[in-house]
């Protein structure tokens, strides 16, 4: 069976970035995933991006892989915020000008005999590589309140489940927390003709202000980033001025103290909306201060006991909860595989500086990576750290950031 170098689970933004990294590393990837899976079948239809355009590049070696090249080179004007059918769109297109050869069969099981992984997949099918590199994304992680436990998932959708608001269209909805997700969700249900309603335990929701310092700087500083640009407003964007560029670039986040990068990390994923919510969410209630103690299933949909000591009666929850890494959910590793990687005491992969596990030769990217290189691989903007480090440790040299 012929022994692969390097195989990428996963075509999502980490996945396909990955891919475009290690080809400029002179190490052909094999890929494998559903292109842009999470976000046809998980995001809600018409949902806005809150990462402007320049945060939502998937990063390339070559400029024209990024965003505005796709748009130059397609004719598909993008606009901001960023509808999510476009941000689709150019996934898709990124993954036809980087992983030609995509194998869109699932993977079902990963296992290591000390020296090369043998991966199963759903057909049968055995592949041989050297290295694996996991950017199966945050959808494993999903966070469902205990109290939840034993509702069945289509009266509590998680708020990564909601891919068509409309299919609410004249229902009481709950929905809980004030994240982004929680809120443009609402929105959504709002707009598709649900009656909704907020509930957050916090004492109320907050939005972020309209981003004025980064677009007059950017105005001012017209045509592509510029190293100076970069090191005035990075496009990370995320963090207050002060933090960005520590959050931007993990050399300097992991300088700092576990403290202090646990405090960045809370700055960077703050459950705030986008600064367009406030308007689209006008009559909407919020009731603040609350939290869900009890849920009963009834007849016409579920009963909610609060903190309050009050009750609502709705016919579907949206959980807007939030997620919580583990790798132990990653079942798709054999267990003496997942055994061996060694953890750290909430969950998360010890992982090095290009994203290795402490099992040689197997990698993991996205989110699970935020304690190694900093809260940047939550998001799209995260693949430019990702990628060039994760290429460099497999090929065993210097890749082109
Ligand atoms: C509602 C919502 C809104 C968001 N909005 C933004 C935003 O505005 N900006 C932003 O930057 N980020 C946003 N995010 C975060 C976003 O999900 C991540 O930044 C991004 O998707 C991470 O990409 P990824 O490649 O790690 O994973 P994903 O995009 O989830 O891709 C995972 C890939 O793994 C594949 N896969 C998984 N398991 C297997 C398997 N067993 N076998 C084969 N393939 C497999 C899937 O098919 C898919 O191709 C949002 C998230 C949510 C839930």
């Amino acid at each position: 069976m012929q022994k692969q170098d390097a195989i990428v689970v996963g075509a999502g933004p980490y996945g396909l970035s990955i891919a475009a990294y290690l080809q400029e590393a002179d190490v052909e990837p094999y890929v494998i995933g559903r292109p842009m899976a999470f976000w046809k079948e998980h995001m809600p239809r018409r949902m806005l991006l809150r990462s402007h355009i320049e945060a939502s590049s998937i990063a390339a070696p070559h400029e024209q892989l990024s965003l505005a090249a796709y748009q130059r080179m397609t004719g598909s004007p993008v606009t901001e915020p960023i509808p999510v059918e476009d941000f689709i769109a150019y996934g898709q297109w990124f993954q036809r000008q980087v992983v030609r050869n995509l194998d869109t069969r699932q993977v079902r099981s990963i296992a290591y005999d000390g020296d090369v992984f043998a991966l199963s997949l759903e057909d049968g099918e055995r592949l041989l590589a050297r290295s694996v590199v996991l950017a199966l994304g945050i959808g494993l992680f999903t966070h469902r309140p205990p109290q939840f436990a034993h509702v069945p998932r289509e009266l509590a959708p998680h708020s990564s489940d909601l891919a068509d608001p409309a299919q609410f269209r004249g229902k009481r909805v709950a929905v809980l927390g004030r994240g982004q997700s929680a809120l443009e969700g609402a929105a959504l249900l709002h707009e598709s003709g649900a009656d909704v309603e907020i509930l957050t335990r916090s004492a109320g929701i907050e939005y972020l202000a309209y981003p004025w310092r980064t677009k007059l700087f950017r105005k001012l500083t017209p045509g592509p980033l510029t190293r100076f640009s970069h090191m005035v407003i990075p496009p990370t964007d995320l963090g207050r001025f002060r933090t960005v560029r520590i959050i931007a670039d993990p050399d300097k986040f992991r300088r700092r103290s576990p403290e202090a990068q646990a405090a960045l990390a809370k700055v960077a994923t703050k459950p705030i909306g986008a600064y367009w919510l406030p308007t689209r969410l006008k009559g909407v209630p919020v009731r603040a201060g609350v939290r869900v103690e009890r849920v009963d299933v009834v007849a016409d949909g579920l009963k909610l006991a609060l903190s309050d000591g009050g009750t609502t009666c709705v016919d579907r929850v949206v959980l807007g909860t939030g997620y919580t890494v583990d790798v132990s959910k990653y079942d798709i590793l054999d267990g003496s595989l997942r055994r061996a990687i060694r953890t750290c005491d909430d969950g998360y992969p010890v992982l090095t500086t290009g994203l290795q596990t402490s099992v040689n030769g197997l990698y993991m990217a996205g989110v699970i990576g935020e304690k190694a290189l900093g809260p940047t691989l939550r998001f799209v903007t995260g693949t430019s750290n990702a990628g060039p480090r994760v290429a460099a440790a497999i090929a065993g040299k210097p890749v082109r950031r």
